[in-house]
């Protein structure tokens, strides 16, 4: 890149990079794992600035009495450098230090962990759990991402052009940035407007309970306002304090990660005044982490995918068989559907009519394996796996739950199964991921028309879609239509086609790869960041 290429420091709560490293939770760290790879190979110079969290996010496994059990464990990282840094960040009116770690395996793009795991802190396990615990405890996580963030990249002497926050969980990393400016003699308002030039925001969930907010009492309570006055938070992030919005009021560009999802963003912000641009970049994979080359490069050639894809499918159903003792046959579809047990993500869609699905898994026409993760209080979610281990008792040779879904889980099913299915009530997903790492490995999508889908699926040529793209009035109503589209395709068109045309089912094979291999790569993410939003 040439020398007036920006340098950026990218900010994140969670960066998924390998399936052992547990300081991911779920697709946000994901794409943040994905986005430094493609920086490192791109040559491209990019500081990540994350938390070396301790415990990370939750390990999930069903007992032998059915039952859903959340575990934490203490990890330790032998790869991690120490930098010698230490920073400080006050909170609740303590002093907190925050040493700073490198991981060390990153070429030119860096990455620097801030730890309170120090014997000389109070207040040692804010950096304890991923996502755990209440909002004091975020505030406090999000103070140490944010403004510890900033002044570590101080104490390392690193040159930023460019401060990009991805999620609201960063943006206490503005408050700093302003009050840098301050001490060098700028009025709040003068700051504010010159650090929005350095600032560009990414906002992730079209869920309303995921778009974070706070009390301003709290966050003074908390010492989150870094030495600016009240009056002048609210007017960044309102009362109480919105951090998507603030993410938009900071910074001089925003984007969603899917075009679906830009338009629902804007709509969802258009009263915050005052704002970024939001645009749309859709979310890419690092298909080193996640494609298999030799389908890649058969599709390429347009050769047959068919015997690649079984030897990847006999990869995982033996997995299935050491984890669960269950043997899936190979000669019969299997569908895969793996992502958080998020309710709106409607992991038992596809049993609503047990009527209509009963049939196919007694014959074993249908074989599906489900893994999800529910975050430790989403009763919600944890209501949805029961009922998908009650199912799995009633259909124990063709319904299989695996435990603990991680990385390597994802990429063991994204490789092996023959049907990626994703039923996200529609303008719910922001773009999802998982089904681009099964695109790119010729296993097929079938998926309501949400996040990257619509701009991905040409019906019958690329994958499936369900549901038409239908919006409806109550929760209900959506899943009433969408579980009969769900149906109606599957038995229509994928197992028509599955079990009665297998060239047909190669050429979609081979048709999906192709068309999204560099489309939906994070190589073609990272160059749209640089073009649309840093320059
Ligand atoms: C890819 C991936 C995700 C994201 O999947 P979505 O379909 O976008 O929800 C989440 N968790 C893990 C472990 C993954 O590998």
């Amino acid at each position: 890149m040439s020398r007036d290429c920006p340098k950026v420091a990218y900010f994140c709560m969670e960066f998924g990079l390998n399936s052992d490293f547990k300081i991911y939770a779920g697709g946000l760290g994901i794409l943040a794992g994905d986005y430094l790879k493609a920086a490192k190979e791109n040559n491209l110079p990019v500081t990540g600035i994350g938390i070396r969290w301790k415990q990370g996010y939750v390990e999930q496994h069903i007992d032998d009495k059915q039952r859903i059990v959340d575990s934490f464990y203490n990890y330790e990282y032998d790869f991690l450098q120490d930098t010698g840094i230490k920073v400080n960040v006050k909170i609740r009116g303590r002093v907190v230090h925050c040493k700073v770690w490198k991981v060390d395996c990153f070429g030119n793009s860096e990455l620097y962990l801030l730890d309170t795991d120090l014997r000389e802190n109070s207040d040692r396990w804010i950096t304890g759990q991923l996502y755990g615990w209440f909002e004091e405890e975020r505030i406090a996580q999000e103070m140490v991402l944010g403004i510890g963030g900033v002044r570590a990249l101080r104490a390392l002497k690193k040159d930023i052009d460019i401060y990009h926050f991805n999620e609201g969980h960063a943006v206490f990393a503005g408050f700093e940035l302003i009050r840098e400016r301050i001490g060098r003699g700028e009025d709040a308002h003068e700051a504010w407007r010159n650090c929005r030039n350095n600032i560009v925001f990414t906002t992730h969930t079209p869920i309303i309970e995921g778009n974070e907010s706070h009390g301003l009492d709290i966050l003074q309570y908390m010492d989150a306002y870094d030495g600016l006055d009240r009056n002048f938070i609210a007017e960044i992030g309102g009362n109480p304090f919105n951090m998507t919005a603030a993410g938009l009021r900071l910074s001089k560009k925003s984007n969603a990660v899917s075009a679906m999802h830009g338009r629902t963003a804007n709509a969802m912000w258009k009263d915050v005044h005052n704002r970024s641009e939001i645009i749309s970049i859709t979310n890419g994979i690092n298909i080193n982490t996640w494609g298999d080359k030799t389908i890649i490069e058969a599709a390429r050639k347009k050769e047959n995918l068919l015997e690649l894809h079984m030897k990847n499918k006999i990869r995982m159903i033996q997995h299935v068989y050491e984890e669960k003792g269950v043997e899936l046959d190979k000669d019969s579809l299997i569908i895969g559907f793996a992502r958080r047990a998020a309710p709106y993500k409607r992991g038992d869609l596809i049993f609503s009519n047990e009527e209509k699905i009963s049939p196919l898994l007694k014959s074993k026409k249908v074989q599906i394996i489900i893994s999800l993760k529910a975050h430790p209080l989403d009763f919600t979610g944890k209501e949805i796996i029961k009922h998908i281990l009650s199912i799995q008792e009633k259909y124990p040779q063709s319904v299989v739950f695996v435990n603990n879904y991680n990385m390597e889980k994802g990429a063991l099913l994204t490789r092996g199964v023959d049907v990626w299915l994703n039923n996200p009530r529609v303008t719910k997903e922001a773009c999802g991921t998982s089904g681009m790492k099964a695109a790119v490995n010729g296993v097929l999508n079938l998926s309501t028309l949400d996040g990257w889908w619509p701009e991905a699926c040409w019906d019958e040529v690329t994958g499936w879609q369900i549901g038409n793209g239908f919006i409806g009035r109550t929760e209900s109503e959506q899943d009433i239509h969408d579980g009969k589209s769900l149906y109606d395709v599957l038995i229509n068109k994928v197992l028509e086609t599955y079990y009665n045309d297998k060239n047909k089912w190669n050429e979609m094979m081979v048709a999906s790869v192709n068309a999204m291999v560099e489309r939906y790569s994070a190589d073609r993410m990272i160059m749209e960041y640089y073009d649309k939003v840093y320059k």
